[in-house]
């Protein structure tokens, strides 16, 4: 097992990407903490993660709040001692044409996109500079790279995810921290579920590898990036989207 005694914690880990990544990261040895705004969807796929073998607890974890954020802190290393892992994957949309997006909508998305790994960063690198070793990985997207119509807030806050990504692996190198991002393209979730099948074949036509993403092709992403085997890799973007940016 790569992950043996580590402790992990995921945002936004009860359901889509950020379970697969949860289960995945268990399944590894690693001790995962599932953040969900939703505490009994965290503790469903927490159960069932335990149900298998594995270790896994739910804690109430909305990212907008920097109380929760402390408390699920000041929980996590009072309980394991240390945070090996952090992925910063809790994100969400508000999509509307630039001239009539409510800024409201944009404060929204850029405070839980954005500021939530922020904040949650600060606190876990706050963490691993005492323990001289740990690793982060924010979840941002293709559409930070390419941008797309209609979510001005989502791809300003998943771009500027970037720029966090490498700032962060600039200053925690040194204490022996890795932090990368990766940019999912089209992911087969709930999300992407609801696309009718004319946009799903206009999408098909521009992924050379022909097929959505699984969460589990991002979740293998996030495993590769926290082990050791990538122990010479940080501050890089991992695209994971069939080709479709290259
Ligand atoms: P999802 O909506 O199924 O999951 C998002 C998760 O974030 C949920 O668990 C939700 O409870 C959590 N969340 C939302 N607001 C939160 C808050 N304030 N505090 C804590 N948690 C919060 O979506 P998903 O497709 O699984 O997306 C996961 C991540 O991957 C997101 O950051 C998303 O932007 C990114 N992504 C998804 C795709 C895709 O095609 N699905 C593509 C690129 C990037």
């Amino acid at each position: 097992m790569e992950l043996e005694n580590q402790i992990a914690l995921v945002t936004g880990g009860g359901r889509g990407i950020g379970k697969t990544i949860s289960e995945t990261l268990a399944s590894q040895g690693a001790q995962v903490y599932l953040g969900g705004t939703n505490l009994e969807t965290a503790e469903e796929t927490a159960k069932s993660i335990r149900d298998k073998g594995g270790k896994a607890f739910a804690i109430c974890l909305d990212v907008s709040k920097r109380e929760h954020i402390q408390n699920a802190f000041d929980l996590i290393v009072g309980e394991a001692g240390r945070l090996d892992i952090l992925v910063n994957n809790a994100g969400i949309t508000k999509d509307g044409l630039l001239v009539r997006m409510k800024e409201e909508d944009w404060d929204q998305v850029l405070e839980v996109n954005l500021k939530g790994a922020f904040l949650c960063s600060q606190l876990a690198v706050k963490q691993m500079m005492k323990q001289r070793s740990g690793n982060i990985v924010n979840i941002s997207s293709i559409v930070g790279q390419a941008g797309n119509a209609g979510q001005a807030n989502y791809t300003a806050s998943k771009a500027a995810l970037i720029g966090l990504t490498k700032t962060m692996a600039l200053e925690a190198a040194p204490r022996g921290i890795r932090v990368n991002a990766i940019a999912p393209g089209f992911i087969e979730t709930d999300m992407t579920g609801a696309l009718n099948e004319k946009i799903r074949e206009g999408l098909m036509g521009k992924i050379p590898l022909g097929k959505l993403g699984s969460s589990q092709n991002v979740a293998d992403g996030v495993l590769f990036l926290v082990s050791d085997r990538a122990d010479y890799i940080t501050g890089q973007v991992l695209n994971i989207n069939g080709g479709m940016l290259m």
